[in-house]
């Protein structure tokens, strides 16, 4: 790694607070990158106010996009088939497919739901979500979400019309909000507070009422395009009367997740793992999206990259554990856990023995935890826990605002 002394300077003082915050659990990880003001705040610096106790209730909310039998599959683009079995394995599961309304209902408190339900959105308005998708859900009698972009309906070519829109609100849909334009936060917060706000406040209220206009009812959702949420958007999200607003940090809704910074899976056409953990309900309580593990002692019985402790100059590293020399691993039980993400979809390679997951929205905060656990074939878990954490070097990592895929 090449970086002036000067860099090591700046970057001591946060390697002596990672030292120091090692061994007294809990802490709370360090928030602020030393780049703040270039970068949104990271979901996970908001504060979780809990305003209805938890119900013990997990919705585990599923964003689709684009729909297609015969394009290549891509993240963004399922299989229409694919999508079929997918909503086949949501049925024969048990698991409940609840309105955007009930949802909402019993977030707020005022309505009972299954303790494991199920939530579907569809991003951005493609064509092919009423040619593919609607006709399987409307055979499954599925409610879902549109989270329509203003400049996008009637767009012309693959955009959905106002017309479909029309018909499928008569037969399961909700509109939500999706934004005017789809841009990205970061050129804009750039140009200083007061062009930030006036942004914000046409991409979150010229939407709302574009749509309601449009479409009729109230749209109280919105999804954040790219993911991307950002502490200014709070005031304004409120006061245009928008209650849930949609990340893309996979993981479960509990009634005590904030409403601004909700977990939801983006299921990807190309990593069926996403699904699995989308519809799986089995992880470990307390380990949804949002919250960084407590920092905790790095053990590493095994090699991983990055190094513990290691200074890297990417936001969007590889993570990898080398799992060759672990006896009896169960490859089915492994499960990785990554600060700000919960569990992710990682990936074991069955002849380098490796366990591994491409990070794929940039990394925010200084320091990145990761915990991989599994069970041998008896169901007994490894004596020392495999948990490391490494850091990243904002400065050599930090780029402006690229359009990140959600
Ligand atoms: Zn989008």
């Amino acid at each position: 790694m090449k970086f002036a002394p000067l860099l090591l300077a700046l970057f001591l003082p946060l390697s002596l607070f990672a030292q120091q915050a090692a061994p007294a659990a809990p802490v709370t990880p360090p928030v602020s990158p030393p780049v703040a003001p270039a970068i949104p705040s990271a979901p996970a610096a908001v504060p979780e106010v809990p305003t209805v106790p938890d119900d013990g209730v997990r919705v585990s909310v599923l964003g689709y996009h684009d729909f297609s039998e015969t394009a290549p599959e891509t993240e963004m683009i399922i299989r229409t088939s694919k999508f079929r079995k997918q909503m086949e394995a949501i049925r024969n599961a048990g698991l409940p497919v609840i309105t955007m309304a009930d949802f909402q209902a019993w977030k707020r408190g005022e309505k009972e739901i299954a303790d494991k339900s199920i939530v579907i959105t569809i991003d951005d308005g493609w064509k092919a979500v009423y040619t593919d998708a609607y006709p399987i859900l409307k055979e499954f009698g599925f409610p879902f979400t549109l989270f329509l972009y203003k400049k996008y309906v009637d767009g012309g070519g693959k955009a959905l019309t106002t017309e479909m829109v029309k018909e499928m609100q008569k037969n399961g849909a909700t509109i939500g909000s999706h934004s005017v334009s789809h841009s990205y936060p970061g050129p804009h917060r750039r140009k200083g507070a007061e062009v930030y706000a006036k942004f914000l406040r046409m991409e979150l209220g010229d939407s709302k009422s574009f749509l309601e206009e449009k479409f009729g009812g109230r749209v109280t959702t919105f999804a954040y395009p790219g993911g991307i949420h950002t502490a200014e958007m709070d005031p304004i999200s409120k006061e245009f009367g928008y209650e849930h607003l949609f990340t893309v940090l996979p993981g479960k809704i509990r009634r005590s997740n904030n409403d601004q910074t909700l977990p939801r899976y983006i299921i990807l056409g190309t990593r069926d793992r996403v699904f699995e953990l989308a519809t799986g309900f089995n992880e470990v309580a307390g380990a949804s999206a949002g919250h960084n593990p407590e920092i905790a002692p790095q053990t590493t019985p095994f090699p991983v990259q990055p190094e513990p402790g290691a200074l890297v100059d990417s936001r969007l590293p590889r993570l990898s554990a080398d799992l060759s020399e672990v006896p009896d691993l169960d490859p089915k039980t492994l499960s990785m856990k990554v600060g700000g993400f919960g569990e992710v979809p990682a990936v074991y390679d069955e002849q380098s023995k490796s366990y591994s997951w491409q990070v794929n929205r940039r990394l925010r905060s200084p320091v990145c935890q990761v915990a991989v656990s599994w069970l041998d074939s008896k169901g007994k878990p490894p004596e020392v826990p495999l948990r490391w954490s490494f850091r990243i070097d904002a400065e050599a990592a930090y780029l402006p605002m690229a359009p990140e895929s959600e």
